[in-house]
């Protein structure tokens, strides 16, 4: 269950029971006087206990240790609400700790998915069994704000804070550069694919996905320690890959949309799915839920190219294929 990457770098598995996603990778770097643990899981026992167990068999000690949570998601962040101490830094980047402020978000994603066309049956189970609904984290935690290129100094380590928005607003990586390996949380993954959704219109999660892959693509990392599963080497060849994947996805969306107007949730219903990243335990309703968060992603996207229009018919948005399309060569 724990494994030393590095001289004092440790990864523990924590699961994530009946999630697709099987397990979050936390990593602990041991020091003295304080350690950091990057990641935790949900705020759930089953998650608590590895966490100890590892912690222990480590000799790291909470009263001694500070966080750096990748992002808002529960199962990176739920956890650390009931691990810190007193003396704990939680370190997070400021849109995500925004958000994690503010009141009434959930209430906010149901008027959307409503927007797009979820079933209106289905609309409060889907946030009910929702993993950040059910194992979310206390609100009043205090929070250390971090921004790009502060640095965290544990022992031998120097690790530089990279800031990737796209899979949430504010999401962000840790780049030690001696030894070029990137804590890359949900931002790249190498087994599967890093799930980009949109529940606001205010932003574009895709646009500032793909910038921030161009972004970090220029880092030299040898090593990656992604948030889920393996950890991988073949840095600029997943980034790659990534890249071609969304441009796969958008055209794919594109050709739907060829056979007529639709709604997000109709779109997400005609596109291909293998494992839906992010999703919380197998009820039927939660694959429809990160489908329909996707596919808004791209429809908020593609709108953006001018290669799609959306209309409002009775409070509802409908998709279609824009009349003038530009002929883009990346999507
Ligand atoms: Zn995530």
């Amino acid at each position: 269950m724990i494994k030393e990457i590095l001289p004092n770098i440790f990864k523990i598995e924590i699961p994530l029971p009946g999630n697709p996603l099987k397990a979050i990778n936390s990593y602990v770097i041991r020091d003295s006087p304080r350690s950091l643990i990057i990641d935790t899981g949900l705020n759930r026992k089953e998650c608590m206990d590895v966490m100890q167990a590892g912690l222990g068999e480590l000799g790291v000690q909470l009263k001694d240790t500070d966080f750096f949570i990748t992002h808002l998601h529960a199962d990176h962040f739920a956890l650390v609400s009931r691990l810190a101490t007193d003396t704990s830094h939680v370190h997070l980047n400021q849109p995500d700790a925004e958000r994690h402020a503010r009141p009434g978000v959930w209430d906010e994603m149901v008027a959307q998915a409503r927007v797009h066309g979820f079933p209106e049956r289905e609309l409060q189970s889907a946030i009910r069994d929702h993993p950040g609904f059910r194992y979310g984290s206390r609100l009043d935690m205090p929070l250390s704000i971090v921004r790009q290129d502060d640095t965290i100094e544990i022992g031998e380590y120097r690790f530089i804070c990279i800031e990737t928005p796209g899979h949430t607003r504010g999401h962000m990586c840790l780049f030690e550069p001696t030894n070029k390996i990137l804590f890359s949380g949900d931002h790249i993954l190498g087994d599967i694919t890093p799930n980009i959704q949109s529940w606001s219109d205010d932003w574009n999660p895709l646009r500032e996905y793909l910038l921030s892959l161009d972004k970090v693509y220029e880092l030299d990392v040898e090593v990656v320690l992604p948030g889920h599963r393996s950890i991988f080497k073949n840095y600029r060849e997943r980034i790659r890959e990534l890249q071609r994947h969304h441009s796969t996805r958008a055209e794919e969306v594109l050709s739907i949309l060829q056979k007529g107007s639709k709604n997000a949730f109709q779109v997400a219903s005609q596109m291909s799915w293998d494992i839906i990243c992010e999703s919380g335990d197998l009820f039927p309703v939660a694959p429809k839920w990160f489908a329909t968060g996707e596919a808004i992603a791209h429809l908020i996207y593609l709108e953006s190219k001018n290669l799609v229009s959306r209309d409002q018919v009775k409070g509802r948005a409908i998709y279609s294929l824009a009349k003038l399309r530009p002929k883009p060569t990346r999507y």
